[in-house]
Parts: structure tokens; C-alpha cells; sequence
């Protein structure tokens, strides 16, 4: 198999012309953050720097350990997520890639992905990581009011925000992603007009942008609970996505997924893979994997990791799933309908079955009568989702009538009304 060595980045990549066609991605998940932000639940640990050499030393031998989990040694993504990547040192990530670069080959076109803090990514540290194989960075910016950001408990502020998209581009990093966050108690939507005006005009290729959750567990719902906070309004929070959807259209930004945004060809590799069926493996705690068949998760306890010496396996540090065709069909249509390409009805009759095809379709009927959901007649997927009563579906003029000789090569989506109550159809399209 032709490859080269590309010894500045110290990866191996495959020339252009190679045969390669299955998709594998590698997660890899760091644990550790500085302070913790009131709203996460992400697991991750704010003691143990001094674990991080052991830690490193464990990722590098679980790789060598489960390197057969990928039926195929060629890599089209690699994320590294966390926790927050970059409290590690560029030597750390370094060995790392070095590790990952003696079992697999990057594909030419890899989408290569750190998670950086802002506040983090000065200018020696953006020149570290260009010098690696990274090459696209993810920064949890969340808002730019530096109020919400203390009130959040994040550690940087706005105008480091601004700094770390500079400085990563001035390394050389151009493909850069920012998350921002809505619906912070009290935001108003003009603030947060500001917030999405100030992200579309840095020179970032990628927006993911959520609705706060109070999540259990977390110091912001333990504030709800005790009435100190409160959630903004549905309306509220309803205006604020139809904002982002407006400001990231006019931006030149694709909705390609409900809470993901791209300029054209910039789309998250890794994170589509997860809603195309792509085999991951994870590595490091809590990290997840799927091959396919099950789905794999280590155990969230970086001391019992770090004590195993990686061998998730050997210390019985994780847990299993097999995935049942019921469980694979309602992962099909949570993945599938979020997306703007929506969900093929040709590859779901071949998947599941003509029976299964009848019972969505006689499901989803009601939701594409009243134009929230829509079956698009075209040989490629939408890139935007379709407007209601708009032109893309006028071949669905009036009441539709569900007939499935029309459904080779169609996909269903939610429309942009849809997309506003998206988990309501999704979980009432499934058996
Ligand atoms: S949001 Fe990110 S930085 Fe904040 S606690 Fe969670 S993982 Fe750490």
C-alpha cells in the first residue's frame, strides 16, 4: 500500500491514490480540567497533573492493547476530547502521536482534532500543535459577555477568546471550530445576538451552538433547585435558535446538523462519523467505542486506569452493549433525522426491512402533513434544511399520501419548523 512519511509531523499518511475505503475514527479522552464549569458533566478531574505522565503512559500501552478493536489500519479522524487537551504539554501529545503513528496510518484528507481551552492556546502553544499532526482545533467559547463566562465558571475571557483564534491562525491551524452556548439564565436575546455577531466574525470555519442544560449532578441545577437560577423561557430560548440558524446562514454557515454549522466543506469529520456508523475506538476513562456490532465504554475512574496501566481489558474497567436491531434502527433515526441530509428511506428499507419502512412512514405521516418533517425527491441529501411550503417541497404540496413506491431514493428530514421540535418527532417515530 503506497504511503509516505511525512517526518515534520512524524505521521504516516497515505498517498492520495490509495484504495482506502472503510471509515475509522480514534477518540482519545483526557481527563483533567483546571476548575470545573458549573453546567458540565462531562466526566474529568480537577486534581492529578502530577498523573499525567502515568496517564499518558497508560493511553500509549491501551493503544497497543486494543489497536485490533479497528478492522482497519487507516485512520480518517482522530479527536482528542476531554476534559480539557490542551492543559497537556506539546511533549505529551507528542508522545501520543507517536504511539498512534506506530499501529496507524493517517488517511491524506484526516480531520485531526484537539480541544482547546482559549486561554490556553497562546502563540508558542498554537506553533506546538501546528508542529503535530493536529489540524483543526475546538474551542468552548460559550459566550463572549465576560459576566456569563465568570457566572459559567469558565477561565477565559472574551478578548482570550479572541486571542487564541489569532494565534492559532498565525501557527498555521485555519480549521477552527467555536462552541457556544444559549439560554444562560438571564441572557437576553439582544446579548446574544452580540454573542453569535462576534463568533461569525472571527475567521472560524465551524460553530456548535446548545442550549444550556441542567444537567444532574451539576452546581448549575443544583442552583435551579434551590430557586437561585432559573431557566429562560421556551419562547426565549426558541427566538434564540432561530437567531443562530438566521445570523449562521447569512454568515455563509451550512446547518448541516441541528446544533452544527459550517462553511462549505468544513464539516466535522469525526463528529459526522458518529451519526454515519463509522467504528471508533475510545481511549483513556469514560472514553466510548463502536465497532459496529457492540458499543464499549471504559469505566470513569482515571486512579483505577492509571493503576491498570491502560489494560482496560485485563482490569475489567469497562462495559459492553450489544446492539440489537431495534436499538441500531432508533440510532439510525436519532442520528439520521438531526442531520440536514436526513435519513435515506432506500437504506433503511435494505437495513431494516420494507415492514419497518411502512411502520415510520405510517408514523411519520402526521408530522409531514402538518410540515415539520418532509421526504425530499432527489439523489443527493439537502445541505440546508427545506423551508416549509418552500420550493424544495413542492413535489409534497397538499396531503401526502405516503405511498411507498415513492421512496426509492428519497430521504426524509425535518423541515425548519421541525427542527424546533426535533426530539418530540424523533422519539415519537420510534416502535
Ligand atoms: S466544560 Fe470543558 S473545561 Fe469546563 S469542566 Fe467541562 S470539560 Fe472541563
Amino acid at each position: 500500500m503506497p504511503f509516505t512519511t511525512n517526518n515534520s509531523k512524524n505521521v504516516v499518511i497515505l498517498e492520495q491514490n490509495s484504495t482506502f475505503m472503510h471509515r475509522c475514527g480514534l477518540y482519545i479522552h483526557v481527563p483533567f480540567c483546571k476548575s470545573r464549569c458549573i453546567y458540565c458533566d462531562f466526566y474529568s478531574t480537577t486534581c492529578g497533573y502530577e498523573k499525567r505522565k502515568a496517564y499518558i503512559e497508560a493511553v500509549c500501552q491501551e493503544i497497543t492493547l486494543r489497536k485490533e478493536y479497528l478492522d482497519s489500519s487507516v485512520l480518517s479522524s482522530v479527536y482528542i476530547g476531554g476534559g480539557t487537551p490542551s492543559v497537556l504539554m506539546a511533549e505529551e501529545l507528542k508522545t501520543l502521536f507517536a504511539t498512534v503513528a506506530e499501529h496507524w496510518q493517517l488517511s491524506p484528507d484526516a480531520e485531526v482534532t484537539l480541544e482547546a481551552n482559549p486561554d490556553d492556546a497562546t502563540p508558542d502553544y498554537a506553533k506546538a500543535l501546528a508542529a503535530l499532526p493536529i489540524n483543526r482545533v475546538s474551542m468552548g467559547v460559550q459566550t463572549f459577555n465576560d459576566d456569563m463566562l465568570r457566572f459559567l465558571h469558565r477561565r477565559h475571557t472574551a478578548e482570550q477568546a479572541r486571542l487564541a483564534v489569532d494565534n492559532l491562525l498565525s501557527a498555521g491551524i485555519d480549521n477552527i471550530s467555536i462552541d457556544l452556548i444559549y439560554g444562560i439564565p438571564n441572557q437576553t436575546i439582544d446579548q446574544w445576538q452580540s454573542d453569535l455577531e462576534q463568533a461569525l466574525a472571527l475567521p472560524v470555519t465551524h460553530l456548535s451552538a446548545y442550549s444550556l442544560t441542567y444537567e444532574e449532578g451539576t452546581q448549575l441545577h443544583h442552583l435551579r433547585e434551590q430557586g437561585k437560577v432559573s431557566e429562560v423561557d421556551e419562547e426565549l430560548s426558541l427566538q434564540m435558535y432561530s437567531l443562530l440558524m438566521e445570523k449562521a446562514e447569512v454568515a455563509g454557515f451550512r446547518h448541516y446538523e441541528i446544533s452544527n454549522f459550517a462553511l462549505p466543506g468544513y464539516e466535522a469529520r469525526h463528529n459526522s462519523g458518529y451519526w454515519s456508523g463509522m467504528h471508533y475506538l475510545g481511549l483513556g476513562p469514560a472514553a466510548h467505542s463502536y465497532n459496529g456490532t457492540s458499543r464499549q465504554w471504559n469505566s470513569p475512574d482515571l486512579q483505577a486506569y492509571i493503576h491498570a496501566g491502560g489494560d482496560t481489558l485485563g482490569a475489567r474497567l469497562f462495559s459492553r452493549e450489544e446492539i440489537t436491531k431495534r436499538m441500531q434502527l432508533e440510532e439510525t433515526l436519532l442520528t439520521h433525522l438531526r442531520t440536514a441530509a436526513g435519513l435515506n428511506l432506500t437504506a433503511f428499507a435494505c437495513d431494516f426491512g420494507q415492514e419497518k419502512l411502512d411502520a415510520l412512514l405510517a408514523r411519520a405521516k402526521p408530522y409531514i402533513n402538518n410540515g415539520t418533517l418532509v421526504i425530499k425527491n432527489q439523489t443527493d441529501p439537502p445541505l440546508t434544511p427545506p423551508m416549509k411550503g418552500g420550493e424544495e417541497r413542492s413535489s409534497f404540496m397538499g396531503e401526502w399520501g405516503g405511498s411507498l413506491s415513492m421512496v426509492n431514493g428519497q430521504w426524509l428530514c425535518l423541515t425548519r419548523e421541525g427542527l424546533f421540535v426535533s426530539d418530540d418527532i424523533i422519539s415519537s417515530l420510534f416502535e
